[in-house]
């Protein structure tokens, strides 16, 4: 008989099975996600009748002649009605074709065999033959014992197939549900170009109990979760099964468009030289108020698809950075992030990046390059993170990798001063082909304060070292070192934030046009020139 009610796992409500269909199979008390089979989740992720099956009777031949294998089979078999724990084919999500792999937790944990690792491999060679997105939703315990080493080395198989996919500039969503671990989710389910999971899934490599006996301790609350994955820079969202249709359709149609931008006839008015005091301009360059990165992301571009994490340490909340569309153009934009009061600065560490703020920048960069996207970087901070943590783990090495690496990536990159260049810190997102300063704002090697305490030991001597220093956008435009100057309202940025966003985006309009008629060779260099033209000397 068929079941009419079912108790939560999360909360031990019961709702009508029929109330979970309707809500996506998640309860609506504790956001539990249920765990689905591949058909459902394949029917609530892509176009209805859209999916077609690819060799669906592929099964294992039990290579090692394992003990009792047979029989976990055929039960296996008779749960789930599949001849084996994963199911691949393509599809339509929206108007757009994916190949689309969903492995199955009910079929012996979803763990990977030989066959599992086939067909995860056919399907990535298809969508690589066909120039296809791709989609793996990932729900299993890892390699199957039962197939020993033959097992193992699925993961290195399907690992080489998502290489050449790759290789070939072409898009793969990893999708992680409950529960993502061992030779699963160090194989295919971390290789994705974007990762998502669903919320609270354990993902990791050793399973918490496993762990909880090495080390002989109990584990926090939390641990291996979604969230905590996301906190360490694991992941790029999380998203709820309602929402994420849609977002992942968002995702493929940026994916998907190519757009050419218009030429720009209108200039920028010439911004005023009224104001002289550079005092003046360092206060309204730090204005509580002045439009922060993510404010600016959001009235200059449309279709933001915020992305998380540099996949190695941390998410850092001082840089931001995701795809959007710019006049209707993908892009990838980044920005360095400051709070508009104490409790968000406190959160975004004062707009001060830490070494994985300038990895995740870079991994975020280095996708814009895969995927063809021009580089738009905002940048506002006192300068890059001092701190024990932020040396333990290489802030030096990370600005200087950036700068490596930037001076090579072959895609237009525009950086734009928003409020302070502070030092490296500001640097680390600035080796671009454009460097643009909006009128009140500062780039400088150290801040005035700094420079006044270390040469004047007197930190009141601040407003001669400012002036020293060189650090308005004017005297920088004079000096040759930016590229120009951007307009702000007669009060400042703070006075008019659409104002301010407009005069950006013509600006990033003009140069953005201009950028995209070079080729990758001239790109890289007319920003090598720009930079190894910074020479003064006598001799
Ligand atoms: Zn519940």
């Amino acid at each position: 008989m068929r079941k009419l009610f079912m108790k939560c796992p999360g909360c031990g409500t019961t709702h009508f099975i029929n109330f979970y269909a309707r809500k996506h199979y998640v309860c609506p008390d504790c956001n539990y996600h249920l765990t689905l089979s591949p058909i459902e989740r394949i029917r609530l992720l892509t176009k209805p009748g859209s999916f077609k099956e690819f060799n669906k009777d592929i099964h294992t031949i039990d290579p090692l002649v394992f003990p009792n294998y047979d029989n976990k089979l055929k039960v296996a078999h008779k749960k789930t009605h599949n001849r084996s724990a994963v199911k691949t084919g393509t599809a339509k999500i929206g108007k757009y074709n994916v190949v689309i792999s969903v492995l199955d937790a009910d079929f012996m944990m979803g763990s990977m065999g030989a066959v599992v690792g086939e067909k995860l491999t056919r399907a990535i060679e298809y969508a690589t033959e066909h120039e296809l997105p791709l989609i793996i939703v990932t729900a299993s315990g890892g390699a199957r014992m039962q197939e020993g080493v033959i097992s193992l080395f699925q993961m290195a198989k399907t690992s080489a197939a998502l290489k050449r996919h790759s290789n070939k500039g072409l898009l793969y969503i990893s999708i992680l549900t409950h529960p993502t671990t061992g030779g699963v989710s160090a194989s295919f389910a971390f290789l994705g170009d974007i990762i998502v999971a669903e919320p609270n899934a354990l993902i990791g490599f050793a399973g918490p109990r496993v762990i909880q006996q090495t080390i002989g301790e109990k584990l926090p609350e939390g641990f291996q979760r979604s969230e905590f994955l996301l906190e360490h820079g694991m992941l790029d969202l999380i998203i709820n099964r309602a929402k994420r249709t849609s977002v992942i359709e968002n995702i493929l149609k940026i994916h998907n468009i190519s757009v050419q931008l218009k030429p720009k006839t209108k200039q920028l008015r010439k911004p005023s030289t009224a104001r002289q005091d550079i005092m003046e301009i360092l206060a309204l360059a730090r204005h509580k108020n002045r439009p922060t990165s993510l404010e600016l992301i959001q009235t200059i571009f449309t279709d933001f698809i915020e992305f998380h994490g540099d996949r190695a340490y941390a998410d850092d909340k001082a840089v931001v950075g995701g795809i959007a569309l710019f006049k209707g153009m993908p892009v990838t934009v980044i920005g360095l992030q400051k709070g508009k009061n104490t409790k968000e600065n406190i959160y975004r560490h004062f707009g001060m990046a830490h070494p994985e703020g300038y990895r995740k920048a870079l991994r975020l960069m280095r996708q814009a390059e895969k995927f063809n996207r021009p580089i738009i970087n905002l940048i506002d901070t006192p300068g890059a993170y001092p701190g024990v943590g932020a040396e333990e783990r290489g802030q030096a090495e990370a600005i200087a990798v950036n700068l490596l690496e930037m001076s090579d990536l072959k895609v237009p990159i525009i950086s734009i001063i928003t409020g302070e260049g502070g030092s490296g810190g500001a640097l680390g997102l600035s080796v671009a082909n454009k460097v643009l300063m909006l009128e009140n704002s500062t780039y400088s090697v150290i801040s005035p304060e700094g420079c006044a305490s270390i040469l004047w030991k007197d930190a009141k001597q601040s407003p001669t070292a400012a002036k020293a220093l060189k650090i308005s956008a004017f005297d920088l435009l004079k000096l040759g070192l930016i590229d120009e100057i951007i307009p702000e309202p007669e009060e400042g940025a703070h006075a008019d934030l659409k104002l301010t966003a407009r005069n950006i985006s013509e600006s990033i309009h003009t140069h953005l046009y201009q950028l995209l008629t070079m080729n990758a060779n001239e790109l890289l260099q007319q920003r090598y020139d720009k930079f190894r033209n910074v020479a003064f000397y006598g001799e």
